[in-house]
């Protein structure tokens, strides 16, 4: 058998060269609506409040950490679980609410988890039809073997998962979900089991599949990285509630809180208290007039908004460290009046080294500044 799988699986270990895919089939994509949606259970608020809208034909991600409430929101829209209260509505119709209740397989949902969750006693072709059981025995297994053919793998038809690296059980995953040709996709950390080559060209490639197939989609990760690679939008979630919404751009150049500007940058934080509409750190005096005199600030620079200058220029600081990263290099500064080393991003070529004394500045267009109590 391995024999058998090694002669097919070829050189990029997806069975099949490019060219030899087939062509995802075309869905009518639906508009998602997540009403004012809650979720109790016990005593845990899962999600409180939560309220999205996709668009037709685009992906959303759902980004935030671990226990936040994205699993629960992604089994809410399915119908594999009920809100407390609030609803969900698909093209305009509600599916789930105080009023009624679709279940999952009549909401045109694909579903793709984090396990892949294939059959280890069907055949691969049998795993992705599946999910057909409205068409007769034949149209599912045509359906089915086109949704192969697009992943890659309709040579493996006959085959079980068992035989399947990761890669391709993913794929299989990803076919099942776009076989009976959902108006909505969902993925739940569909990458997770992948390791990180293979992470890549998976996200990539599933990428081009649902957007030729056309469904909208939302993917729940907790990688800001593989949120910004994936989503037209991203909702960024916390503690069960939607903290910001939007296009990666303007997460990242705009973040509503302190919480939204760790998720997206790697930040220095100057704690700084507010006097005539400024804020001074140790890293100079920056503009902070929607503050009150006196509020406590945190004030954020960007890694990658740290300059290095010649010393006498800016801050004078010493390189305590550097570390090679590729195309950058991360410093480690001590300046004077901030505890603590300053992080530094700078190109390979411009790194000093280690008890070098230079200037420090700081690019103004980086920086940011939140009430220290959101904290
Ligand atoms: P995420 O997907 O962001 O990691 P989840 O949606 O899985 O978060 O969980 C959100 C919160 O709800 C967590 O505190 C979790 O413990 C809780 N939770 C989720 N499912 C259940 C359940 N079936 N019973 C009790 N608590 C649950």
């Amino acid at each position: 058998m391995l024999k058998v799988f090694k002669a097919r699986a070829g050189g990029n270990g997806s069975g099949r060269s490019r060219s030899g895919r087939g062509k995802a089939a075309v869905t009518f994509a639906a508009r998602l609506a997540v009403d004012g949606v809650s979720r109790r259970y016990d005593q845990t608020l899962a999600l409180d409040d939560v309220s999205l809208e996709v668009e037709p034909g685009k992906i959303l991600c759902l980004l935030g950490p671990s226990g936040c409430g994205k699993t629960t929101l992604l089994r809410i829209i399915a119908g594999v679980e009920a809100p407390s209260s609030g609803s969900v509505l698909i093209d305009g119709q509600e599916v789930a609410g105080p009023n009624r209740f679709v279940p999952p397989e009549k909401r045109g949902v694909g579903l793709m988890f984090q396990d892949f969750a294939l059959f280890p006693h069907l055949t691969i072709l049998d795993n992705v039809a599946f999910g057909l059981r409205s068409l007769t025995k034949q149209q599912a297994q045509a359906e089915a073997y086109a949704a192969l053919e697009r992943v890659g793998l309709g040579d493996y038809e006959r085959d079980y998962p068992h035989i399947l690296s990761g890669g391709q059980q993913q794929r299989v995953a990803l076919a099942r979900a776009i076989a009976p040709r959902p108006g909505i996709v969902l993925m739940d950390e569909p990458f997770s089991g992948l390791d990180s080559q293979l992470r890549e060209s998976m996200r990539e490639e599933t990428l081009a599949i649902i957007r030729e197939s056309r469904a909208t989609c939302i993917v729940v990760t907790h990688d800001s990285e593989e949120a910004m690679r994936m989503g037209d939008v991203i909702a960024l979630m916390r503690d069960g509630r939607v903290v910001q919404t939007g296009p990666a751009p303007e997460l990242y150049r705009t973040p509503k809180d302190l919480f939204a500007a760790r998720t997206f940058s790697d930040l220095n934080e100057l704690p700084a208290r507010v006097q005539g509409g400024r804020a001074e750190t140790a890293l100079g005096t920056f503009a902070a007039s929607d503050f009150v005199d006196g509020t406590e600030v945190i004030v954020c620079v960007r890694q990658g908004g740290i300059r290095l200058l010649k010393p006498g220029e800016g801050t004078l600081g010493r390189v305590l460290d550097t570390r090679f990263l590729g195309d950058v290099g991360l410093l480690e500064i001590a300046v004077e009046g901030h505890e603590g080393p300053i992080l530094a991003r700078v190109r390979a070529a411009d790194m000093p080294v280690r008890g070098d004394e230079l200037g420090v500045g700081v690019d103004e267009g980086g920086v940011l500044v939140f009430p220290a109590r959101n904290d």
